[in-house]
């Protein structure tokens, strides 16, 4: 019996279905929403052993070391991304903080959370690649190997949370929600960042949209679905907000044309995602006509004085 992971509810019929556009796992995937939240879910359910194996060892945020060239010219790029990033929503409710303990859930390689141990905070990282750990540790982020059901945190000890692009990859978000709220201290922040399900962009290209991300992206956020499991975990304040993504609009334009990724990794990639970038204006416009952009931000805060739900 399947049931939605943030009210319950049995959802409806799966109506989206997809293949792996982006690495090739084999089988389809379908999308079923939740009639009473809105939240989607990628069916068929995963275990531990299948989540492993959706990703390949170059995957974006696990790729340990490119070329010497190819890193130097990303990681200018990159640096002065981050810096934007961080004064903007949802992350410039952390940049507005005095620095304090931070944890990054699916830190990756540290790219969020070694810019904010730069800008003073100490900063703890979540993470499921042990690659990536390593990473991470190196630009100075306390990195633990594992996911939050299975790494210790110390309770009430953090000033802020962030989920940058990673609580779409949990099938428990809502326990993982509480499980970050645990560890937080009362009034302190968290900043979430998902693809906005509820966009235009999502509504257009249905199965062919660039951040489905099947059968990686397990559930499928909209603004009022993110701001009531922020709710369910006992957080407060919830504000939601959109943004354009460089990459989106293009990515899905590519896959109604042919299906599939044409630059999955390597420099290829680089060289799409820097064009991508040029065309971004373009996609700030259709966002706007559209009604809001492809990513999806909140920001919320744990009460004063409560234990969670
Ligand atoms: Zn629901």
């Amino acid at each position: 019996m399947v049931a939605c992971p943030v009210c319950a509810a049995a959802p409806d019929p799966p109506r989206v279905v997809s293949p792996d556009r982006l690495h090739g796992t084999p089988g389809r995937f379908v999308v079923a929403r939740c009639p009473r939240c809105g939240t989607g879910m990628t069916l068929p359910p995963a275990t531990f052993h299948d989540l492993a194996s959706y990703y390949p060892t170059g995957y974006g945020a696990y790729e340990a070391r490119p070329h010497p060239h190819v890193r130097a010219i990303s990681s200018v790029i990159q640096a002065a991304q981050r810096r934007a990033a961080r004064r903007r929503p949802p992350l410039d409710a952390i940049a507005a903080l005095p620095p304090g303990r931070g944890l990054d859930v699916g830190c990756g390689r540290g790219d969020v959370a070694a810019g904010l141990v730069g800008d003073g905070w100490r900063m703890t990282g979540v993470e499921p690649s042990d690659v990536a750990c390593v990473v991470a540790r190196e630009r100075g982020v306390n990195a633990r190997h594992g996911v939050l059901a299975t790494v210790a945190l110390d309770p009430g000890a953090y000033d802020a949370a962030i989920f940058q692009q990673s609580l779409e990859h949990t099938d428990d978000p809502v326990g993982d929600l509480r499980r970050t709220h645990a560890a937080l201290r009362p009034d302190a922040v968290i900043a979430v960042s998902v693809p906005n399900a509820g966009g235009w962009q999502a509504r257009r290209f249905g199965g062919r949209w660039y951040h489905l991300d099947l059968p990686r992206h397990r559930v499928h956020f909209t603004a009022s679905s993110l701001a009531r499991a922020l709710d369910e975990a006992g957080f407060t304040d919830v504000r939601t907000s959109t943004s354009t993504s460089a990459v989106g609009l293009l990515a899905s334009i590519q896959y109604r044309l042919w299906g599939r990724c044409l630059f999955p990794h390597g420099l290829a990639l680089r060289v799409a995602a820097g064009l991508c970038a040029l065309a971004l204006p373009l996609a700030r416009l259709a966002d706007r006509l559209g009604g809001g952009g492809d990513l999806l931000h909140a920001t919320a805060r744990r009460p004063s004085g409560s234990s969670g739900k």
